[in-house]
Order: C-alpha cells, then sequence, then structure tokens
C-alpha cells in the first residue's frame, strides 16, 4: 500500500517537472546516503561517489575495523542509508548483528565480491605448537593488492549506478579516472620493491594484514597477532617472533596505526631489530595525516617499507 502510494507520488513528481523518461531516471533532489564500514572502504566510495554521494563510515580513522562496538548512532547511520558497503571476507565480524538491528532496508554492497581470497595467514602458530588465531579461514585485508581494489572499485560504481541510475555516467567516470590513478600507484609499489635487495625483503607488523601484499608484490610480512586482531600474542608469540627475527635477521619491525605500539617496541629490543616507523594496514589516517586517502596510505607504507629496508 504504501509502495503504491510512493510510486504514484513520484510518477506524479515526474510528470510535474515534465519529464519524459522513466521514474528511476530522474535526478535525486539530495546526494546518495552511502555507509562503508571502515575508512579505507569509506575513501573508495568518495572517490567514485564524487559530489553525488556522501559518506559516512562506522570505523573511523586510526580505529580497528575487527572490533567495532556498535553504538545507536552507528544503527542511525544505517538506518538512514541509501546504500550500505562492506569489506567482506569475515573483515566485520560485528556487522551482521548490527544491520539486523538497523532495520534498514538499504542494499549491502559486498566491495570484495570476485576478488579471489588468500587463506589466512598463520605461519608462526606452527612453530609454537599450532593454536589457531580466531576462526578465520580467509585473509579479510584484500585491499593490500591494488588488483583487488580494482574489484572494489568496480562493485562501488555499479551500486552506486543501480541506486542512482541518474548518475550513472558520472560514477562510471569517476571510476575510470581513479583506475589509471591504481595503475600509476601498482607500477611505483612494484618499482620500489625491485629495489629492495631480495635478502631483506621481510618485515615485522602487528597482525597479518599484509598477506596479499607480500602475495602480489613478494614482501615477506611475520606478524605475532594473526590475521584478526581479536585476540593479543601470547607471550609464547612473542617468544616465538623473537627467535624467528634473530635466525631470519630481519631488519625491521613496523608499528600499525590500529595497534597497541608497546609489544612491538618490546619485540625490537629483544630481538635487536630497527622500528621502522609506522604502516597503515586496516584504517586510514586522520585527514591531516599521511594517509587520508587509499592511494595515499599505500604510498606512505612504500616509503617506510623502503627507508628501513634499504640497506646503509
Ligand atoms: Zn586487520
Amino acid at each position: 500500500m504504501a509502495r503504491t502510494f510512493r510510486i504514484a507520488a513520484l510518477a506524479i513528481l515526474s510528470l510535474w517537472f515534465g519529464s519524459a523518461g522513466p521514474v528511476s531516471a530522474a535526478p535525486q533532489e539530495r546526494p546518495v546516503r552511502a555507509v562503508a564500514t571502515f575508512s579505507i572502504l569509506g575513501d573508495l566510495v568518495r572517490q567514485v561517489g564524487g559530489s553525488h554521494v556522501t559518506v559516512a563510515t562506522l570505523v573511523g580513522p586510526d580505529s580497528d575495523a575487527h572490533g567495532l562496538s556498535p553504538s545507536p548512532a552507528d544503527a542511525r547511520k544505517l538506518a538512514e542509508a541509501d546504500i550500505v558497503f562492506v569489506n567482506g571476507l569475515g573483515l566485520e565480524g560485528w556487522f551482521d548483528r548490527l544491520i539486523r538491528a538497523s532495520g534498514t532496508r538499504a542494499p549491502v554492497v559486498v566491495a570484495s565480491a570476485g576478488v579471489k581470497p588468500i587463506p589466512a595467514q598463520d605461519e608462526h602458530a606452527h612453530e609454537d605448537g599450532g593454536h589457531g588465531h580466531g576462526d578465520h579461514a580467509v585473509d579479510p585485508h584484500a585491499w593490500q593488492d591494488v588488483a583487488n581494489v580494482r574489484t572494489y572499485v568496480a562493485n562501488i560504481r555499479d551500486g552506486l549506478a543501480k541506486v542512482d541510475p541518474a548518475h550513472a555516467d558520472a560514477y562510471r567516470a569517476a571510476a575510470a579516472a581513479y583506475l589509471a590513478e591504481l595503475d600509476a600507484l601498482e607500477r611505483d609499489v612494484r618499482a620500489a620493491i625491485a629495489r629492495i635487495p631480495p635478502e631483506r625483503r621481510r618485515i615485522i607488523t602487528t597482525h597479518d594484514a599484509f598477506g596479499y601484499f607480500a602475495a602480489a608484490y613478494g614482501l615477506r610480512f611475520i606478524a605475532p597477532q594473526g590475521v584478526s586482531t581479536d585476540s593479543e600474542a601470547s607471550p609464547r608469540d612473542v617468544a616465538a617472533i623473537i627467535r624467528q627475527i634473530r635466525k631470519e635477521r630481519v631488519p625491521a619491525v613496523f608499528l600499525e596505526n590500529i595497534s597497541d605500539p608497546r609489544q612491538m617496541q618490546q619485540i625490537a629490543r629483544e630481538s635487536g631489530a630497527r622500528v621502522g616507523g609506522k604502516v597503515y594496514s586496516d584504517a586510514l589516517s586522520a585527514p591531516d595525516g599521511p594517509a587520508a586517502t587509499y592511494l595515499d596510505l599505500m604510498r606512505s607504507n612504500l616509503k617506510a617499507f623502503d627507508a628501513a629496508l634499504m640497506p646503509g
């Protein structure tokens, strides 16, 4: 009943404005309200949506997307959304309950749909007896491979075009321009890694967020915490990591913007590896920081890897 009324009202409105086309092609009066679950995804939606979309994120800059404690404000953002973007691949374990609670009828687009997932890395777990790191079967951090972000962008473009067909051309043009920037980024990543001597391409990070980066670009990452931040690394994990750093002569450990730095500082102290600065794994920096967009995040990480791993 309500739906029939709405369609009738829209039809009358489109007659009123003299539109000859179908109702769905009428321009939106206000920007599309998009919600993205975390800051990196929010930036990608902004890049494609431009001025036709406002983007709210649930997990903001410098915050941990694995572990949101949803608030009523989060449910309200979802309830008011026209479209919702999630990473998928098990990143947002908190999302299903929240979206049900919000009562939203907005379509949910899984940005990683079509990405080939890689299994969760858990290599040092074998070394110290094979305990599990959460229940992650696949690694959710697909955005660390630029090729996967092309898929994200295509899914975002198609999702926006569906809820706002009047601006589909604008979304296609913005996506195409952004894909060209991703091509340039990918060339820079490959060139930067190629400059690092192969035996120095090893890095320690707090949690296993760089599996896709490692698989795509040939840098090896070792992390005490597994692919999720749900559980703390145990003293045994830390001891195993320190042994591994010494054995493999890993040049540098990195602090992530979403994690407590103290453990990595301890690991650096006890292993003799140097602290190679801060890397951005699962979240952007604040807008005035060095990783305010996805492109800046990747370039900032690259600079940190390069600075710490180049000899002399
Ligand atoms: Zn993560």
